[in-house]
């Protein structure tokens, strides 16, 4: 039996991109094979690829001064790949700290270049997001990083950094395809697949021309991302299944009624959680609320020693992965486009049962 899967990484998919994946698992279009027995460079696959490529293209309205590369190593490759190709020696970077996965970038680019930090939210505990006035931006600097949604603190930038010149960099891991974005509003943008896209290892990276050209003559070939738009992604075996089903997943996308839709649909199921937490004089939710992650809903109960009891009862209610990260404990509901409205009630539905009985 399916169960509402609240895990926030890897994370669920969608049914009917499942359901396609198992119907075509044994016999991958009448060719007696899977995808993941084919090769990348025959014309079945390279169909898929710039299929794919096509569909996410369509979605994001990504003009065509944008390249789309499908790589591997996760979001986190990618926090070495951004300074490896952005950042010439002898320049520096701007990195606003926003918590956990902004400082995981962080840590990984001084390995390679000079960081600033442009701003950070510590003082707050990592609860807001900081004002793009408080945002202290060197116009010399390589590029801007941030991190749009932080995935296990649970907030979310409400709006777009405004970095004059300087190209802007996002990682947005774990809110891509949840709304509508101006894609010309950043120079890079890249996101780990595991979200909101298909299966892990997989990265896309969507990345303005004019700033290929710019990597130190040490970037690895499979970080380069010139080489890597130049060669369609395929510098080397591309991971062909995970592409295969980012691919499914964009089409189930717009089989939805494309971002605009999705994104209506997903403000209703984090107003209708959130609202059912701050009503509740029971669970709690620290973000301040203008910057509350519409993908990740972080909560508390208001003893710790009814974490178990509310894990327990959840899952045998069908509501599962609901742990918050170990970094911060409670509770953290992770609902990205493949959670249905039907879940967002069931765990409401839930958690107003449980408060009842222990509060
Ligand atoms: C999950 C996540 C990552 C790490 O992704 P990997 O694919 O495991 O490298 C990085 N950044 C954000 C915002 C994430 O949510």
């Amino acid at each position: 039996m399916r169960v509402f899967n609240f895990s926030a990484g890897p994370a669920a998919l969608p049914l009917p991109v499942l359901e396609q994946a198992r119907d075509e698992l044994l016999d991958w279009r009448g060719g007696g094979m899977s995808v993941m027995e084919v090769s990348h460079r025959g014309k079945p696959f390279i169909a898929v690829a710039e299929q794919a490529e096509a569909d996410l293209r369509e979605l994001l309205a990504i003009p065509a001064a944008y390249k789309v590369l499908f790589l591997q190593g996760g979001a986190t490759a990618q926090f070495a790949g951004v300074p490896l190709n952005l950042c010439p020696a002898g320049t520096q970077a701007d990195y606003i700290d926003s918590g956990h996965w902004a400082q995981r970038a962080m840590a990984e680019a001084r390995r390679f270049v000079t960081v600033q930090v442009a701003a950070s939210t510590a003082a707050t505990r990592h609860t807001t997001a900081p004002a793009q006035a408080a945002l202290q931006l060197d116009p010399g600097a390589a590029y801007v990083h941030y991190t749009p949604n932080e995935t296990i603190g649970g907030v979310e930038f409400p709006y777009v950094p405004d970095t004059g010149g300087v190209p802007l960099v996002a990682d947005l891991s774990s809110t891509i395809l949840s709304r509508p974005l101006d894609v010309t509003r950043f120079g890079l943008i890249y996101a780990g697949a595991q979200k909101n896209i298909g299966p892990s290892g997989l990265a896309v990276v969507i990345v303005r021309e004019d700033l290929l050209g710019r990597a130190r003559p040490d970037v690895p070939a499979i970080l380069d991302y010139r080489a890597m738009a130049e060669s369609g992604s395929m510098l080397n075996t591309p991971p062909t299944f995970s592409w295969y089903i980012a691919g499914l997943v964009f089409r189930w996308l717009q089989n939805e009624g494309g971002l605009a839709a999705i994104g209506e649909r997903n403000r209703r199921k984090a107003e209708r959680l959130y609202a059912a937490i701050d009503g509740s004089g029971f669970y709690a939710n620290p973000i301040a609320r203008d910057c509350r992650s519409w993908m990740n809903v972080p909560f508390t109960l208001p003893r710790p020693e009814l974490d178990k009891a509310f894990l327990a009862e959840a899952a045998a209610a069908g509501l599962t992965n609901l742990a918050g990260h170990r970094a911060v404990g409670g509770m953290r509901a992770s609902i990205y486009n493949a959670m249905p409205e039907a879940g967002i009630e069931a765990l409401v539905d839930f958690m107003r049962d449980f408060a009842r009985r222990n509060g």
